[in-house]
C-alpha cells in the first residue's frame, strides 16, 4: 500500500501516473480539504473533486478544474438574478455538490461520500479526506483576512500575504482510516502538491506531522517549484511572502526533517548536494507530469 499526502491538481496528476505503473486499489490518497467552502448551502470540496474527475478521466484540462464537456445555464441565470457566480460551477459539477449536500445533512461523513462518489466514477485509488472535521485555510491580506476563495478566485491570488492561517484545525481530528493509512502504508508520498496551502492543512492535523517524522526513512516527497517557479498558481509566491527561498531548496526546508527521500527535476540537479547535507537522498528525474510518458516515469522512480 502507498499513501499520497494530496492537494489537487499537482497531486490528481501524480496519483493519475502512480495508477497507470501499480495496481490502483493498493493506493491511497490523504487529501487536503482546507479549501472546502459552502456557498449556496452546498458543501463543495474541490481538492477532492479535482482527484476524483482527473482519476476518472472527466476532468476539465482547459480550465484546469471542474469537468469537460460542461455547460454554464445555471451560473449564466444566477448571474443575472445578481447571486453570487463568481464561483463558476458548471451545470454537471452542480449534481457533485447537491449529491454531497444532501448526504451530508442525512449523517453521512464526507469520507462516505467520497467514497461513493469516486465509486460511482469508477475510481479505484482510496480518497480519503484528511478530517470529517471542518477546516478552513484563511489568508492574512493587505486588503485584511481572506477566505480561502476569496484570495484564490476573487482576488486571483494577486494580494500580499502574511501569513495562512488553517482555522478549526486544532480541534479537528484526522479520520480512523487517515490514521491506519498513515501506519501501515509501505511508502508516503508528498505529491508536488503547494506546500502551503494544499500540504501544510494536512500536515497541521494533530498526529500527522508526528507520523511522518516517525516514519522519515519511509517518506518520499516531489518537489511542486522547478528552476524557483510554480508551473502553475501561487506556491512561489506564497513561499517567498513566507520567509522560504522559491526553489526546491525551500520547500526541503518548509518541510524539515519529515522526508527521507527528495525527488526534484534535472534541471534543478545542482541544489542535490545542498538538500542532501540537509540529511535526505536525492533522485534527480524529469518532474514535469505534461507528457504522460514523462509523468509514468516519475510515477516509477517514486515507487523505486
Ligand atoms: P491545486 O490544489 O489544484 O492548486 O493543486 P496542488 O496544490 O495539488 O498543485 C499545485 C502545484 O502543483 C503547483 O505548485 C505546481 O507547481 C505543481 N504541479 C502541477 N503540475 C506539476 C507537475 O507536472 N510536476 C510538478 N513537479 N509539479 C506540478
Ligand atoms: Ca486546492
Amino acid at each position: 500500500m502507498i499513501t499520497v499526502l494530496s492537494g489537487g491538481v499537482g497531486a490528481a496528476r501524480l496519483l493519475r501516473a502512480l495508477s497507470d505503473v501499480m495496481d490502483p486499489s493498493e493506493l491511497t490518497a490523504i487529501v487536503n480539504v482546507g479549501d472546502d467552502l459552502v456557498l449556496h448551502g452546498l458543501t463543495i470540496c474541490p481538492d477532492l473533486d479535482t482527484i476524483t474527475y482527473t482519476l476518472a478521466g472527466l476532468n476539465n484540462d482547459e480550465l484546469g478544474w471542474g469537468l469537460r464537456g460542461e455547460t454554464w445555464r445555471v451560473m449564466d441565470e444566477l448571474d443575472a438574478l445578481g447571486g453570487a457566480a463568481w464561483f463558476r460551477l458548471g451545470d454537471r459539477d452542480l449534481a457533485t455538490h447537491l449529491y454531497r449536500s444532501q448526504r451530508l445533512t442525512e449523517g453521512a461523513s464526507k469520507t462516505d461520500v467520497t467514497r461513493e462518489l469516486a465509486t460511482h466514477h469508477g475510481v479505484k485509488v482510496t480518497l480519503l479526506p484528511v478530517s470529517d472535521d471542518p477546516i478552513a485555510t484563511e489568508f492574512l491580506t493587505e486588503d485584511g483576512r481572506l477566505s480561502f476563495q476569496e484570495y484564490f478566485v476573487q482576488r486571483h491570488h494577486d494580494v500580499v500575504v502574511s501569513g495562512v492561517e488553517i482555522t478549526g484545525v486544532e480541534s479537528a481530528r484526522a479520520t480512523n482510516d487517515v490514521e491506519r493509512a498513515l501506519e501501515q502504508s509501505a511508502r508516503l508520498v508528498i505529491a508536488p502538491s503547494n506546500p502551503v496551502i494544499s500540504i501544510n492543512p494536512i500536515l497541521q492535523v494533530r498526529g500527522v506531522r508526528e507520523a511522518l517524522r516517525a516514519r522519515r526513512d519511509d517518506v518520499v516527497a516531489v518537489s511542486p517549484i522547478i528552476q524557483g517557479a510554480a508551473l502553475k498558481g501561487p506556491a512561489d509566491r506564497l513561499m517567498r511572502e513566507l520567509g522560504y527561498e522559491s526553489s526546491a531548496l525551500g520547500v526541503v526546508d518548509f518541510y524539515g526533517d519529515l522526508v527521507g527521500t527528495w525527488i526534484i527535476d534535472e534541471a534543478d540537479a545542482a541544489l542535490a548536494d545542498a538538500i542532501r547535507s540537509r540529511g535526505a537522498r536525492v533522485e534527480v528525474t524529469t518532474t514535469i507530469m505534461a507528457e504522460p510518458e514523462n509523468a509514468r516515469r516519475l510515477a516509477k522512480v517514486v515507487l523505486s
